[in-house]
């Protein structure tokens, strides 16, 4: 069964699962404080996205989709 085009998929390599979680990252070299760059992950790959980004100290906060999505209006 092919995805619905309007779920949001991972943001890992070769990962084809829905979305469940909003990585919010930032790089000071290239992006002013406030903009946020989002990548999207399954439970499987939020920790492992997590940590790339954490590791550069580019991540700011993890929030689960339904959330990010309410935020944004
Ligand atoms: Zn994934």
């Amino acid at each position: 069964m092919l995805p619905d085009p309007e779920t949001p998929i991972c943001s890992a390599k070769g990962c084809r699962a829905a979305a469940v979680w909003v990585l919010a990252w930032n790089n000071p070299k290239v992006h002013t404080p406030e903009r946020r760059k989002t990548w999207l992950a399954c439970d499987e790959h939020r920790e492992h996205l997590s940590q790339f980004l954490g590791m550069r100290d580019f991540l700011k906060e993890v929030v689960p989709l339904e959330e990010w999505e309410a935020r944004d209006g």
